[in-house]
């Protein structure tokens, strides 16, 4: 790329913000430009907006720090610095969806990891590496929007990241039924454990609506493109629990399934460990080379020891055994903050430039 396209990221001070920040330090197609947050952030440096809230665990970025948050209230300034942006914001629904629609209705691409357009019929909801022809979506969006430029594209929520990647090549074997309980990591909820010492040691067996976006989510993701929609898939039948637990970065997932036409263990972890990702062959940047990683050791994969496997970005999986009621159950475990929220959306934005959906204003 002769010249690195400007992005902003909406939501820069939250915990989701901050990883987009330490992603696009040096990134090679990008540059980050422009940051916006809460009114109650907007006018200060960077610095001052965050200060005592910085959550992850690598140090702020200098290009950063000196930078001038702007307010959601002054959206269409932040607009004209940049060429496209992430979006990761903590409000209501309703004010989400209008937020992006107004963005993109600047002639500004938005690369949402919110859920508030995850069920707009014309927005894709992209995995890169499994249904990136959902992008073709796009084009009916615009006519929607009345842009030439601007759109929507969202990334699926985080819970459903690992259990997803490890059954797609199996869709071909007709996946009759899935029951997945997730383990998820306290960073979704967009904390540590110094501002939620609750969790210390602890389980919270609800995390609200993340059951029925477990469930459903695939089913987009999984569908069919039928030019201005999806075709949503009529199967797997799909039933999860969702927990929280004790971890500070990354979800797993007990998961147990069932086939029309089982295939063998052996054939399983050989297509787990040999997965051809598009994304590697398109050349994207932040695709990891090893998407799936299959684990021999009866004890992982853990948060600790494999949530940074493909530097956040890669699913690894583990424990494929028979199941007495489903044909088998396994382990699988991706990184939240990365893989499921900032370098998802990283890996989407960088897709949406090789196929011409974004571009230089
Ligand atoms: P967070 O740490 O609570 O950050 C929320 C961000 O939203 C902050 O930058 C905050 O700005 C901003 N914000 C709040 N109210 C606003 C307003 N009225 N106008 C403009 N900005 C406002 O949350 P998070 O964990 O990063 O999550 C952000 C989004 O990503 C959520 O939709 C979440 O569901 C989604 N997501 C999170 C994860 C994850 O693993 N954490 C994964 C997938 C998707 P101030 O600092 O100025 O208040």
């Amino acid at each position: 790329m002769e010249q690195k396209l400007k992005v902003g990221v909406i939501g820069a001070t939250g915990y989701v913000g901050q990883r987009f920040i330490t992603l696009l330090e040096n990134h090679p197609w990008f540059e980050c430009v422009a940051l916006c947050a809460s009114p109650s952030s907007a006018g200060k440096t960077y610095e001052e907006a965050v200060k005592g809230r910085w959550k992850i665990d690598l140090p702020m970025p200098e290009y950063v720090k000196k930078m001038v948050v702007y307010s959601t209230e002054d959206i269409e300034e932040y607009c004209k610095q940049i060429d496209f942006t992430f979006c990761a914001v903590n409000m209501k629904k309703d004010e989400i969806k209008a937020l992006e629609e107004k963005v993109a209705k600047l002639e500004t691409p938005v690369i949402s990891n919110n859920s508030a357009n995850r069920w707009t019929e014309d927005v894709p909801m992209i995995i890169p590496e499994i249904n990136s022809d959902h992008a073709a979506l796009i084009d009916a969006q615009r006519k929607r929007l009345g842009t030439t430029r601007g759109f929507i594209a969202v990334k699926p929520n985080c819970s459903i990241q690992s259990y997803v990647p490890a059954l797609t090549p199996f869709l071909k074997n007709g996946i009759k039924a899935i029951n997945v309980c997730t383990y998820q990591a306290i960073s979704g909820a967009g904390k540590t454990f110094d501002i939620w010492p609750e969790m210390v040691g602890n389980v919270i067996p609800f995390i609200g609506g993340e059951e029925e976006k477990s469930e459903k989510e695939p089913l987009k993701v999984w569908g069919q493109f039928a030019g201005d929609h999806i075709e949503l898939a009529q199967k797997p039948l799909i039933s999860a629990q969702c927990y929280r637990v004790a971890v500070q970065e990354g979800h797993t997932a007990a998961v147990s399934v069932s086939f029309e036409n089982k295939p063998s263990k052996e054939e399983m972890i050989s297509v787990w460990n040999n997965y051809e990702s598009e994304a590697v062959k398109l050349g994207l940047p932040s695709a990891p080379k090893h998407f799936l990683q299959y684990l021999e050791e009866d004890n992982r994969p853990q948060p600790k020891l494999d949530a940074m496997f493909e530097n956040g970005m890669g699913v690894s999986v583990a424990r494929l055994r028979d199941d007495i009621i489903f044909d088998y159950k396994f382990c699988c475990l991706s990184h939240n903050t990365l893989r499921g929220a900032a370098g998802g959306g990283v890996l989407s934005a960088e897709l949406l430039v090789k196929k011409g959906y974004i571009t230089a204003k």
